[in-house]
Order: structure tokens, then sequence, then C-alpha cells
């Protein structure tokens, strides 16, 4: 078993080809800009849009384990006995109740997975393991790569890199590429903005490639943050060393996360972000080229 907070069909942004991305929660990151708010904390919550509720009562009769309870202020979940299953949110009529997260077993995932096959073996995709972070949830990650492997799934891992170097070669032997994200060379600003040191990122970085696997580097492109030339050229410098990696993805920071942080009443720290002027992204993009690297914007 693992937990998970969504399953997306024909993604196309997530590694090659047509895949299926199945998004592990948790992530010992808190990036300022992170698109996907709901996959930091490895705990399922609900949310619950008072406005919405219509009364009646129907969560309260499907959850097995009494979690939620009438009060006069409305519907009250009480985390501690909470199971994390998600049938409450399915069976809300009015969308009042949603669930950031539901537990799911190996079974459940590939039958997901193993339904779009077809469009695997026609456009040469697969599926993509992202988050929050995979790394995260070594058994689970390791169970579905095994399982896809039987199948013959093309297995991508998309990551953060922060782990340990032991979990990260389990992953390494059954995965097919590592979708590697870099943010920042300094060590301090690293820890500033994602709440973790890049140490463990880099040296991980360095190992995969030292092992010959398949690892296409992406880098998530917020102004004022890492698209100075001084971060461009170290990142440039940096990954140009690594043996068999010759390419970076430029992911330019969109906006498009603030309504989950709200719907969340989580605190977003880069809502003052604002997406790189395509002079900025020409930039990076002149820089990490100066380093002999192709560029793509997306990935
Ligand atoms: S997620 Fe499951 S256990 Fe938790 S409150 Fe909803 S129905 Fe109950
Ligand atoms: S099922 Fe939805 S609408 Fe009905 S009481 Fe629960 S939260 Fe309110």
């Amino acid at each position: 078993m693992g937990t998970i907070f969504a399953i997306k069909r024909y993604a196309i942004h997530d590694g090659p080809n047509i895949r299926t991305t199945v998004f592990f929660k948790g992530c010992p990151l808190s990036c300022w800009w992170c698109h996907n708010p709901e996959g930091i904390d490895p705990a399922v919550a609900l949310v619950w849009d008072r406005g919405k509720c219509v009364g009646c009562s129907a969560c309260l009769q499907k959850c097995p384990s009494h979690s939620l309870v009438a009060a006069p202020e409305g519907v009250v979940w009480r985390r501690e006995s909470c199971l994390g299953c998600g049938d409450c949110a399915e069976t809300c009529p009015a969308l009042a109740l949603e669930a950031t997260g539901r537990e799911a077993s190996v079974d459940e995932v590939m039958t997901a997975v193993v339904q779009d096959q077809p469009f695997f073996d026609q456009s040469g995709g697969g599926v993509t393991f992202s988050g929050g972070e995979p790394l995260a949830q070594p058994e689970f990650l390791l169970a579905l790569l095994r399982e896809c492997g039987r199948l013959g799934i093309h297995r991508a891992v998309d990551t953060s890199g922060f782990a340990s170097a032991d979990v990260l070669l389990q992953v390494a032997e059954k995965a097919d590429l590592f979708l590697f994200d870099l943010k920042l060379m300094d060590r301090d600003r690293h820890r500033l903005f994602t709440g973790v040191s890049n140490a463990p990122i880099l040296d991980n970085l360095r190992l995969l490639a030292e092992r010959g696997m398949a690892v296409q580097v992406r880098l998530p492109l917020i102004a004022g943050v890492n698209d100075d030339v001084a971060n461009l050229q170290a990142v440039g410098a940096f990954v140009a060393a690594l043996a068999g990696v010759d390419a970076v993805d430029l992911l330019p920071y969109h906006g498009a996360a603030a309504a989950k942080y709200r719907k969340l009443n989580l605190p977003y720290k880069g809502a003052h972000f604002a997406p790189a002027p395509p002079e900025s992204l020409r930039g990076a993009m002149t820089i990490l080229q100066q380093c002999g690297l192709a560029v793509r914007i997306g990935g």
C-alpha cells in the first residue's frame, strides 16, 4: 500500500510520449513555488467547504471509522482516527468534501495503469511516478516498478533527488528513466527556497550519471530565485560535466497553483512570483547552451 493524490492519464509533459502519471503523496521538500501543494504532506487531509454542504449526512454514514461527526457548526473531521480511504469525499453529493489523497494498493494502481497500455505501445510512452516525492515511499515505488517491468511498461521516476543513495540505487535498478529536478546550486539559497540542503541531491545526480542511468535534468525556472547568471552558469557547468547527460529541460514557472493553496488553506510563499519574461527565458537558454547543453522548454 501507498498514498497517492492523483493518477493522470494521457500526460505529455511527464516524460517521453504519452504517459500515465501516478502522483505519490508526501515530499521532504517544501519549495516556495510548488505547484502540487496537496502532495507535500504525506498524510491525507480533508478539505470541507462549509458553503457547499447541504447537511445530508451521507459522508457520516459512509465513514468506516466514524471520523466524521455532525456538530452545530457542521461536519467535524477527526483526523486522528481517519483511515484516509477517501470514501466520504466520493460520497458527498455536493462536492463539499475533498480528500487530498488516498491510500492505494499496488494492484489498484496497476489496474489503472494497464488500461493505458495500448497508448504506451502506440506512442512509446509509459508510466511516470511523480509527486510529491516517489522516493519517499520506496517499498511502494519498488513494487510498482517491478510490476510495470513485468508487463514491459516503460518506467520513469520524476524526483527531487532528495533521498538516500541506497534507496536511489534500488530504484535505479528497476527504472528506465529519471526526470531529475535541479533547482539551485547555492547551498544556502537552496535551503531557503526548498527547506533542504542540495548536497544529497547533487551527489545523487552524479551517482546516477556515473552508473549510466538515463537521466533527463529539469530546471524549474523562477524569476528572482534561480534565473540569475551565476546560478544558470553553475547549473550548466554541473550538468555538462555529467557523463551521458547533454541536455536540460527548462520548466518556466506559472502561477496556476495559487487557487490550490487558497482551497487547501495553505500559505503560498511563492504568491509574489511571476512567470519569467521571454527575455529571461531566452537568456537562460543561451547560458545553458554556452555550456554545451541542448535546451528544451517544457519536458
Ligand atoms: S477519508 Fe475515510 S476514514 Fe477518513 S473521514 Fe473520510 S470516510 Fe472516514
Ligand atoms: S455528504 Fe457532503 S453535503 Fe452531505 S453532510 Fe457530508 S459534507 Fe455535507
